[in-house]
């Protein structure tokens, strides 16, 4: 590893305890140990680090904060892990052409934050918000609860920056809403979970922030009646920022063991629900939706205050951790149907007899179906089980991921269930930006 010291404004981890942690993600898939981790801190630093990657043969595995759920950021045999916690962060907001630029190693929080502190607002809000890495949200173009309103993470994106296989930084696109010179590489980029390259920066678009509120809890006796309230809703013309689910198991798992303010929440099972619109939280508003909601509205559940609303997603962002720690061998998939699908695939899952508990979000059909029981099950049933899921969800019009993504998690599944013309043209892709296969090796295609 001695060529790696030799590689300027970069720091060096070779240390089996320091090359540890960076074997696994948030997901339920443990990586090879790397050959090295590499931090570096300078252009100069990435063009050497391609350089001796391709010199080498080795792979170069982008890594941000390690929160993902595929497997992405796992190391493959013979890589080195490009860890960018140490690249310069950099901020810049514009109120008139309403954008931030960021740099890949800011985190979430603080491009939220910087956008709030402007009167602005930053959507994409995956849970993880308050931990992952700006670039890795650019890089597996995170989604969260406000997704099923503001759309997804690319959604936001106007431009990149990122290192490409001939060792240089290149700006892909501009920090303007309308630009139209072909096909858009930024928005290849995003999503692209470092396959193609290393993203250390994006300019983002923002909007005025939100003032008002309305966060609601809809629980359900009977919890199928909550599965036809999406379709309900959005067809009426309203738009929820954000509309989560827990399912009964799920539930009475976080009321039982679940963090303090799981205690006392209502229901067989749960929806929350928010809104954004100006003057959602008049009483005319209010009064439509409940007249829309109907007889399940009886339950109906405001949060008054800042703290309710804050106690409400507190306990959303801690469900993926609680089960975790619960079921440490679980295996948690990401699919997604269109809303108007999702009582069929709880009928279709039902049918199936998969052994799974599900929460997420019911606004968009991106739902969180747990495995409790996967690392007590036989490995070749398991994968039947799997299979089957998704299966069910393509047969609906869905997909196998609905914000995750595929990384080294759902390869398999993803490489068999595809239209083989689709994959042929991403590895045409991937060859054509990076030749010598550098970049994030056996992930995705
Ligand atoms: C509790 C919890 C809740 C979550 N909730 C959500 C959610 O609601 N929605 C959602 O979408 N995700 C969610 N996630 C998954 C995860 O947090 C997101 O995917 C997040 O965007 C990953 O960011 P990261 O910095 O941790 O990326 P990492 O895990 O470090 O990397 C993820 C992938 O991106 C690549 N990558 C990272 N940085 C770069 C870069 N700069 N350039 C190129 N490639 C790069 C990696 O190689 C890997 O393939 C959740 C995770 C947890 C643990």
């Amino acid at each position: 590893m001695e060529i790696l010291r030799r590689i300027p404004e970069t720091r060096v981890l070779v240390g089996p305890e320091d090359l540890e942690p960076y074997r696994r993600d948030e997901s339920h898939v443990a990586g090879s140990a790397p050959l090295a981790v590499v931090q570096p801190r300078s252009r100069a630093a990435l063009r050497e680090l391609v350089r001796v990657a391709a010199a080498e043969g080795w792979g170069l595995v982008p890594r941000g904060a390690g929160t993902g759920k595929a497997g992405g950021c796992v190391p493959t045999p013979g890589t080195v892990v490009v860890d960018l916690s140490a690249w310069p962060r950099e901020m810049v907001l514009s109120r008139t052409d309403l954008t931030l630029r960021a740099s890949a190693s800011a985190s979430l929080r603080e491009v939220k934050a910087a956008a709030a502190k402007g009167g602005l607002f930053y959507p994409p809000d995956p849970n993880s918000w308050e931990s992952c890495a700006f670039g890795g949200t650019l890089a597996t173009n995170a989604g969260g609860p406000n997704a099923c309103k503001y759309g997804m993470t690319r959604h936001w994106v106007l431009a990149v920056e990122a290192l490409m296989a001939d060792g240089e930084v290149h700006a892909f696109g501009i920090g303007s809403v309308k630009s139209n010179t072909g096909p858009s590489l930024a928005q290849l980029l995003v999503g692209s979970e470092g396959i193609f390259g290393i993203i250390l920066g994006a300019t983002v678009r923002l909007l005025p922030a939100p003032t008002d509120f309305l966060t609601l809890l809809l629980p359900a006796q009977s919890w199928t009646d909550l599965l036809d309230v999406p379709e309900r809703l959005f067809a009426s013309g309203l738009l929820p920022s954000a509309f989560e689910f827990f399912d009964p198991a799920v539930l009475e798992d976080l009321r039982r063991h679940g963090p303090e303010e799981a205690r006392r929440l209502p229901g067989e099972a749960l929806a929350v629900l928010e809104f954004d619109d100006r003057g959602c939280t008049a009483e005319p508003f209010l009064a439509a939706l409940t007249e829309l909601l109907g007889p399940i509205a009886q339950g109906l559940q405001l949060a008054t205050d800042a703290r309710q609303r804050e106690a409400i997603w507190s306990v959303r962002r801690k469900t993926s951790a609680h089960l975790k720690e619960r079921y440490p061998k679980k295996v948690s998939e990401d699919i997604v149907v269109p809303r108007s699908r999702i009582r069929d695939f709880f009928e279709g899952l039902g049918r199936l007899e998969i052994p799974a508990v599900t929460y997420g979000h019911l606004g968009d059909g991106n739902l969180h179906t747990n495995l409790l029981a996967a690392g007590e099950t036989d490995p070749q049933a398991l994968e039947g089980q799997l299979m089957d899921l998704f299966r069910l969800c393509l047969s609906l019009g869905g997909g196998l991921s609905g914000e995750h993504g595929i990384g080294l998690a759902k390869r398999d599944a993803f490489l068999r269930l595809s239209d083989p013309y689709q994959v042929e043209a991403l590895r045409g892709i991937k060859r054509a930006l990076d030749p010598k296969g550098i970049f994030n090796p056996g992930k995705v295609i």
